[in-house]
């Protein structure tokens, strides 16, 4: 077996069934990598995802589970090992805006499913990541990348505002992470897109946004995956704990 056939080359997307996961789960598999196509509710998102990498010749497999689910998160990581092979990255995609309310108006239950989503999902993923990753150590590693948000420094908009403190949460694992694992030759960076054209985006508050957006656009979720695919890639093998921001100069 060639060093070529045994480089794992399996990439986990979580939240892929749509918006800037869908587009990453693609770009994934254009680079050559065999894709989890993660989703909880839209198994039709995930599947036309999926359907569309194979049909131009890679490798995917949808996979339902909730991220901040620890059993179902176990049970994704088995499928993908015993399915698709040694996992060559994490990319912890999925999260939810919440409630658009202001925090004196926020409601406990709602607030903890923000919380488990966005930031107990994405340790969880990298806890089982991490574990995958080492049992092929002295390979190139592995990486995981998270997709956190602008709002982690600006404190977001107006009613979404334990939103952006769940993406500092997700800078902060980024930087706190990447100094844990790095024995492991594991990198871990973040991306901090600005407004995404995706059915998240379409809240009031955007159109402001835009304004305020040198370029004077929303960003493409393929425009986030080709960071993402950067940061994957051998051409950044010496960045680790970053953060790159995707915003058009916000
Ligand atoms: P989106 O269109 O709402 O898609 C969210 C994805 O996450 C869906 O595939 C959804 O799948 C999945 N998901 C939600 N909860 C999940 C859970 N508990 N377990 C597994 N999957 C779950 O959002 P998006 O705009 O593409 O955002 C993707 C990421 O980028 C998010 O982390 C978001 O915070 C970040 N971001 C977005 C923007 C933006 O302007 N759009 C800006 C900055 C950062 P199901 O429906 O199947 O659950």
């Amino acid at each position: 077996m060639t060093t070529a056939q045994r480089a794992p080359r399996t990439v986990i997307v979580t939240g892929a069934s749509r918006g800037i996961g869908a587009a990453i789960a693609r770009r994934m598999a254009d680079d050559g990598y065999a894709v989890i196509v993660n989703y909880a509710v839209d198994a039709g998102g995930a599947e036309s995802v999926a359907s569309a990498i194979k049909a131009s010749g890679g490798r995917a497999v949808t996979v339902r589970a909730d991220v901040a689910s620890p059993d179902e998160v176990a049970e994704l990581f088995r499928r993908a090992r015993d399915e698709l092979g040694p996992l060559a990255a994490l990319v912890n995609n999925a999260g939810t805006a919440g409630a658009e309310a202001r925090v004196e108006d926020r409601d406990a239950n709602e607030l903890t499913h923000l919380m488990q989503t966005n930031v107990v999902g994405p340790v969880l993923c990298a806890k089982h990541a991490i574990e995958a990753m080492s049992t092929h150590r002295g390979g190139d590693g592995g990486c995981i990348v998270n997709i956190a948000s602008i709002a982690a420094r600006t404190g977001g908009l107006p009613g979404l505002v334990p939103y952006a403190a769940t993406k500092g949460a997700l800078v902060t694992l980024t930087k706190g992470l990447a100094n844990e694992v790095a024995d492991d030759g594991i990198r871990v960076n973040s991306v901090s897109p600005g407004l995404v054209e995706t059915e998240m985006a379409h809240r009031p508050g955007a159109e402001a946004a835009v304004e305020a957006t040198p370029l004077g656009r929303m960003g493409r979720p393929e425009e986030v995956a080709a960071a993402v695919s950067w940061l994957v890639s051998p051409a950044a093998s010496y960045i680790t704990g970053s953060d790159i921001t995707v915003s058009g100069g916000r």
